[in-house]
């Protein structure tokens, strides 16, 4: 039973054509139109669960101009459903404009829960899911790649990333020189098709694992990498050190700034220690 007026946001499978729900088959029977990122690839999906619905590509490049189309047809009492090649469509996919287009315009937009790499990922990596940061693709270019790793080297949550077979390997050189090679990680490989392949590990072990079989190196990845764990006592010492060079140069508040990016303590503590070392320097100085 389908609701008119409505887009529905129906995951797929990621591999297994098996995973794909019984109610995300009804709808697609039943929606007048299908929004595929590729018509071609879903097809195959289509004929598999016998969904004959007429299909319609919006995909990163087109989505802005389907929009007014879509917004169009939901408006006049249509329905419609937006499916990705794989998984749960918008994450690391196309449709955030038009989903948050139809919001904009007062249209339901209901979802249709699934397949989806990093929950399968997560779920498998015996690392924390309490808390956990989806960072999907980096970026392609080495100093870019790391510049964004460091913005999560002190990050405590448990990290999870996307990557192609193209660029496991420097992914995994970039990880190893920011994050050390001592941090746990998971690499999940192909997940729920013929060659799934899950590895555990740290950093270093599972690079050496997948440098030692090129067939690893193929395929898709979900890498979900354990967060860091902050070591309050050596962090101290390090904010202690650090001032110490700043405090004589800059303000109190200048270097407590810098002091707390650079050991990834909070302002408040780098300031108070700050204070307490310019205090004891100089007695007489109450700021
Ligand atoms: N929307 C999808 C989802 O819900 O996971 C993600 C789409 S994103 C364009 C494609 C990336 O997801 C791949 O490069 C890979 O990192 C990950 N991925 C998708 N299917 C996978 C699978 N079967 N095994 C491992 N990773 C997968």
């Amino acid at each position: 039973m389908i609701n008119p007026g409505t887009l529905y946001i129906v995951a797929t499978p990621i591999g297994n054509l098996e995973d794909i729900s019984r109610r995300a088959v009804e709808v697609l029977q039943q929606v007048d139109c299908i929004y595929a990122e590729d018509t071609r690839h879903s097809s195959r999906l289509f004929q598999h669960c016998g969904i004959t619905t007429r299909t319609v590509s919006v995909h990163e490049h087109n989505e802005s101009e389907r929009v007014a189309g879509v917004i169009g047809h939901l408006s006049s009492g249509g329905t419609a459903a937006l499916v990705s090649d794989a998984g749960t469509p918008l994450i690391s996919d196309p449709g955030y404009r038009l989903v948050s287009a139809c919001h904009a315009e007062g249209i339901t937009v209901s979802p249709l829960p699934g397949p989806c790499a990093l929950v399968a990922a997560l779920s498998v990596s015996g690392l924390p899911t309490d808390r956990f940061v989806y960072v999907g693709f980096l970026p392609a270019k080495e100093a870019a790649r790391e510049q964004a790793l460091k913005a999560l080297a002190h990050e405590a949550s448990t990290l999870v990333f996307y990557e192609s077979r193209h660029r496991i390997k420097p992914w995994m050189n970039s990880a190893l020189t920011i994050f050390g090679a001592d941090r746990p990680v998971t690499v999940a490989r192909e997940l729920t098709k013929t060659f799934e392949t899950i590895c555990h590990g740290t950093l270093a072990s599972v690079n050496d694992w997948l440098l030692q079989d090129e067939q690893q190196q193929k395929g898709e990845f979900v890498i979900v990498v354990g967060g860091a764990v902050s070591d309050t006592a050596t962090d101290e010492v390090q904010l202690v050190r650090v001032l110490e060079l700043l405090l004589p140069e800059l303000s109190v508040k200048k270097a407590a700034s810098i002091a707390a990016t650079m050991t990834g303590l909070g302002r408040n503590r780098a300031y108070e220690v700050a204070l307490t070392l310019k205090n004891a320097k100089n007695p007489d100085n109450d700021t």
